[in-house]
């Protein structure tokens, strides 16, 4: 992730008035490198790397923070407000009915997604919508959508065989207008790959139907062609707004970015699921999070505060802003990654864990490697818990006939806990958990 990759570039940045330009280009190589890993098309990356050092190059640093964080402050922000800082709702104050037209290539989501906000419109805001399928190319798919309509409770338009995609969308409106529809969202068909057929057969489907709202829907997996489908539909059609589906994957959200910087327009939802409440608003913050990969610390101290006890929650705190760690801490963290749902639950949460996490992975661990690390943490000595370097062959030998388990085993748990005070000193390096908030709240 990028604040392990910044690690070394923030010891180098440390302690000096201003952010040079030498400083400020080492630091750009990585966030580059972590823009590309999060799949940011290149050109996107590149220009974006170019702004942000034009602003960070000359900026005092902080006192109260370090020059790395300052870095990665000026990288959020710039990302954040480059995402677009604020949601953007979708426009529907035209003279009803409004028309929303669903585009995109084949397989990104069109046709759910409009169900997804038909039933959201329906729901949520009290409209009474249609939804019409304008895909004549593959068989099943006004069937699909058909089906999507019942589930939902959102009448779909009549199938009627043999018309086009324009015949489809003036019969759309016509029945729209007659019963009193608010809302007509007609989902185009795609194809797998962009071509003018396609392009030509939408563009006079949008002459006919004059749509409020022309939403491009991407695939948030789309990586390096995400520019050139992006391209390809804006110069064809005035988008305005982008739908990025399956954010509920390990997407790392760099689609968002090249959407953004390509279109010109907003994000205005995210799918996160198959079924059809699976759609979310647009959270910038969150998803520059997952760019930079730097965790999700808000997230992870809402959930902390909920399972932790006040108390330990603060002397745990306390001996991390100390950079301190030891056995008792680590048999602590365990507890609660249990609490917490388990070792998933908290990958990636925090920052500089990603080697902690490599460790856990390398010893296989499940939970019942979980009860086993508590049983060897149990059959410690009270000294030895608090000072883990006292750990001689001798004393491994105990432990692991104490706990039932291997010399092998309580070596694996000797370098996760190695690893994780690691951690914990890179983040009181960073400014503690509270200097780090900062940075996200
Ligand atoms: P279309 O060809 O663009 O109309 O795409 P579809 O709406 O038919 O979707 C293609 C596949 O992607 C289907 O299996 C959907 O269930 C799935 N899908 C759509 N949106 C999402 C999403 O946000 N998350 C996940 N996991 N799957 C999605
Ligand atoms: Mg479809």
């Amino acid at each position: 992730s990028l604040s392990d990759r910044l690690g070394g570039v923030f010891d180098r940045l440390k302690g000096r008035g201003a952010l040079s330009e030498a400083d400020v280009r080492a630091a750009m190589r990585e966030v580059r490198i972590a823009l590309l890993e999060a799949d940011v098309a290149l050109p996107v990356a590149r220009d974006f790397v170019e702004n942000v050092t034009e602003q960070a190059v000359g900026q005092q640093v902080l006192k109260s923070v370090t020059p790395g964080q300052q870095v990665v402050k000026i990288v959020n922000d710039a990302l954040v407000a480059m995402l677009g800082a604020e949601a953007v709702e979708l426009n529907l104050a035209g003279t009803p009915p409004n028309v929303i037209m669903m585009v995109g290539l084949q397989g990104s989501g069109k046709t759910t997604t409009t169900a997804k906000i038909a039933k959201r419109l329906t729901e949520k805001d009290r409209k009474k919508v249609m939804m019409a399928s304008l895909d004549v190319n593959r068989p099943a798919a006004q069937e699909q959508l058909a089906v999507l309509g019942t589930q939902t409770e959102v009448a779909t338009l009549p199938i009627v065989q043999g018309q086009t995609p324009v015949d489809i969308a003036k019969r759309a409106l016509q029945a729209a207008k007659l019963q009193g529809f608010d809302v007509v969202l007609l989902d185009t068909a795609g194809r797998l790959h962009v071509d003018q057929q396609l392009m030509n057969e939408m563009k006079a489907v949008a002459d006919v139907s004059e749509p409020e709202e022309i939403l491009l829907v991407v695939d948030a997996l789309t990586g390096q062609d995400a520019v050139n489908v992006a391209q390809n539909f804006t110069e064809q059609v005035p988008l305005s707004g982008v739908v990025l589906t399956r954010m509920d994957g390990d997407a790392r959200g760099g689609a968002a970015l090249s959407m953004r910087a390509v279109t010109g327009k907003p994000i205005k939802f995210v799918g996160t699921g198959e079924k059809l409440d699976g759609l979310e608003q647009f959270h910038p913050e969150r998803v520059a999070g997952r760019i930079l990969g730097m965790g999700d610390v808000v997230s992870l101290v809402e959930r902390a505060a909920e399972t932790v006890e006040k108390d330990e929650a603060e002397a745990f705190a306390k001996k991390m802003a100390k950079g301190q760690f030891d056995m008792n801490d680590l048999r602590t963290q365990l507890q609660q990654m249990q609490r917490m749902g388990g070792l998933g639950a908290l990958a990636g949460m925090l920052p500089g864990m990603k080697k902690a996490q490599a460790a856990m992975a390398q010893s296989n661990m499940d939970d019942k490697v979980l009860v086993h690390m508590d049983a060897m943490i149990g059959s410690m000595t009270r000294e030895e818990r608090s000072k883990p370097a006292l750990l001689n062959a001798k004393r491994k030998i105990r432990i692991a006939k104490g706990s039932g388990t291997t010399v092998q085993e309580v070596n694996k748990l000797l370098k996760m806990h190695k690893e994780m005070s690691t951690a914990m000193k890179r983040i009181k390096k960073m400014g503690g958990l509270k200097g780090l908030m900062k940075m996200f709240g």
